[in-house]
This record gives C-alpha cells, structure tokens and sequence, in this order.
C-alpha cells in the first residue's frame, strides 16, 4: 500500500484559502499580524499555512529553487 504523500520537490504546488470555520484561527509566522488564511499543497498535501502572500511566496521560492520560471 503506498501512502499519499507530498513533495515540495515533486509536486504540482497550488495555493488555496482555507474554508472558514468558526472558532479561533491560526496566526501567521510571516510576521503580517493576520491569521492564516490559506494553505500551500503539493499533491493536494497541505505543507504550509499562512497569509495569502505568505503562501505565494513560499511557493515560489520552491519553484524558483527547482529551476521552474
Ligand atoms: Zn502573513
């Protein structure tokens, strides 16, 4: 049996907003103050959560890495 997993490296990366619930929300470490707001998937694995910019960010910076324009 192979388990679903996600690889930064691998991976198709997508940047999605997570689905508001009610209830106390995580807070960014980007350094903005917000919450987080969206999550960043690799094989629809979520591997990072954070602001909306945040996320992008980090998504390209992956793709920067693997040589991706
Ligand atoms: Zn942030």
């Amino acid at each position: 049996m192979e388990l679903l997993r996600g690889s930064v490296d691998e991976h198709k990366l997508t940047v999605r907003a997570i689905p508001k619930r009610p209830g106390r929300r995580r807070k960014c470490h980007c350094g903005c103050g917000g919450g987080s707001t969206h999550i960043m998937q690799a094989n629809g694995i979520a591997m990072a959560s954070g602001c909306e910019f945040a996320m992008w960010k980090k998504k390209q910076q992956h793709e920067k890495r693997r040589g991706w324009k």
